[in-house]
């Protein structure tokens, strides 16, 4: 884990968040909504960016991968074929003492007792499913007939448009649909942050094969899966690969891994990579009477795909994210004397800004036109950030508390006041080393692209 989180780390995540507005609590002003968040100006910025990076490879870059956005509401029909209505749920306990509703493994089992982990009492009821998807209804009448439920994941839409999409994209095998929207789950204990929401994010990707290449693309997936964790700056040895065992897998699963982040509340799963057989399609296949099958036109045989599943989610990833990057170290004030400096040392690719510009001083009419000029030169290429309130040392650290790798400063070298040679540059300072280099102010553009591509 984290060197700088190895204690009270959760808390100097979620007040970091606040405090710069990268994540707020639902609803604030009025008490809050447990388990759902609101993603505040530098967040939105950095959970945008996970999401274009993983579409752009996912989608964009592959011949293979088509996208599709389905609707969160779907016929119920979708959610008893797929086995949601009957089997989405969780074992459940109440404590009849504080009226604690818990997950049944998180009831503590001091020798063979078992007691709320709230109150310490023993009077438990026995568990019972609770099933996690939200119902609501479509239309006027709130009868059995209009009963549906806010997707509990993005998967289902995939298969049930299988057909649609392998028609009008001539895919051959194998071939994938990948998709990222909202999912709703209904989580008995919302907890450790964004972590277990019951609103959050996923990106899915259903890759469909042949069934004796299924446990190659298995593999295949992991392997990408880990590389592009690794692309967006999470080190290899923060991630763990946990094989699911025989006997905790969905029976219809023929092999199935979690990767897993070491969190500062423990290791736990960003995203499973599962291989789900023909089971989904078959499903409904059967359920709507439509053929959901295949047509191998060398072979001339007609077959149920199946499928590899790597489904992460955005919220889980983007905590990982904060959590990877956050750092403390020291960094001299204004007289040279060190402070402790909180930085997110994000890669520049998914940073929320990429550079800071600002004008050594605010009052000088010349330094901030010149800035301004800047700032809107490199607007179009990037998100930067114009800044001219404080010292300026000041604002280098509120740029490394959100992550921003460059700041461009604007100085009187850059208007040309001491030396003619360096009019027109300007001092690009590097967040991490926090070095000063100076460039030409055409220069710029490409030097700071190369970095965020
Ligand atoms: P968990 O065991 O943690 O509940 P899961 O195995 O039920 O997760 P999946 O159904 O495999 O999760 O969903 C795929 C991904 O969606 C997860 O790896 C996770 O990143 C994300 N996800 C699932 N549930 C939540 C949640 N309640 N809050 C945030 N993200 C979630």
């Amino acid at each position: 884990m984290n060197k700088s989180l190895e204690t009270q780390g959760m808390e100097k995540i979620v007040s970091l968040c606040k405090r710069r507005g990268f994540i707020f609590q639902s609803s604030e002003i009025y008490g809050g909504l447990n388990g759902c968040w609101d993603y505040g100006p530098f967040g939105v910025e950095l959970k945008r960016n996970l999401k274009n990076y993983w579409w752009r490879v996912m989608v964009q870059e592959r011949d293979d991968i088509v996208g599709m956005d389905g609707s969160i509401l779907m016929n119920r029909a979708v959610w008893k074929a797929s086995g949601h209505e009957d089997t989405f749920s969780d074992p459940m306990v109440d404590c009849r003492t504080c009226k604690a509703r818990l997950r049944a493994d998180q009831v503590v089992d001091k020798k063979g007792v078992k007691q709320c982990p709230n109150c310490g009492a023993k009077d438990l009821t026995e568990p019972r499913a609770f099933n996690l998807m939200f119902k609501t209804y479509v239309g006027a009448t709130e009868d059995e007939s209009s009963v549906t439920y806010l997707r509990p994941e993005t998967a289902q839409a995939i298969f049930v448009q299988f057909k649609n999409v392998l028609e009008i994209s001539r895919k051959k095998l194998p071939f994938g649909i990948a998709q990222i929207g909202k999912a709703f789950r209904n989580e008995i204990n919302p907890r450790n942050f964004t972590f277990r929401s019951r609103e959050f994010e996923q990106m899915e990707l259903e890759y469909f094969c042949r069934a004796e290449e299924g446990k190659k693309w298995l593999d295949y997936w992991l392997e990408q899966r880990l590389k592009f964790y690794e692309n967006i700056g999470i080190s290899r040895d923060t991630l763990h690969v946990h094989e699911i065992p025989d006997e905790e897998r969905a029976f219809y699963s023929k092999g199935t891994y979690d990767i897993e982040f070491d969190f500062p509340f423990g290791r736990q799963e960003l995203e499973g990579v599962a291989y789900r057989t023909d089971f989904d399609l078959s499903q409904h296949q059967k359920a709507s009477g439509k053929s959901l099958e295949y047509f191998d036109e060398d072979t001339k045989q007609k077959f149920i795909p199946h499928v590899v599943e790597p489904s992460a989610g955005v919220d889980r990833t983007v905590l990982a994210l904060i959590c990877d990057a956050y750092g403390e170290d020291e960094a001299p004030d204004e007289k040279g004397k060190m402070e402790k400096r909180v930085v997110l040392r994000f890669h520049p690719r998914i940073a929320p800004v990429k550079c800071g510009v600002f004008p050594l001083l605010k009052n000088n009419e010349r330094l901030v036109a010149k800035a301004k000029e800047i700032a809107d030169l490199l607007r179009p290429h990037m998100n930067i950030f114009y800044d001219e309130g404080g010292a300026i040392g000041r604002r280098y650290r509120r740029q490394d508390e959100i992550g921003t790798p460059f700041a461009v400063t604007v100085d009187f070298e850059t208007l040309g006041e001491k030396e003619v040679a360096l009019k027109d540059t300007v001092t690009l300072r590097d967040r991490d080393n926090m070095k000063q280099e100076r460039f030409k102010i055409s220069e710029l553009i490409q030097l700071i692209s190369a970095r965020i591509a």
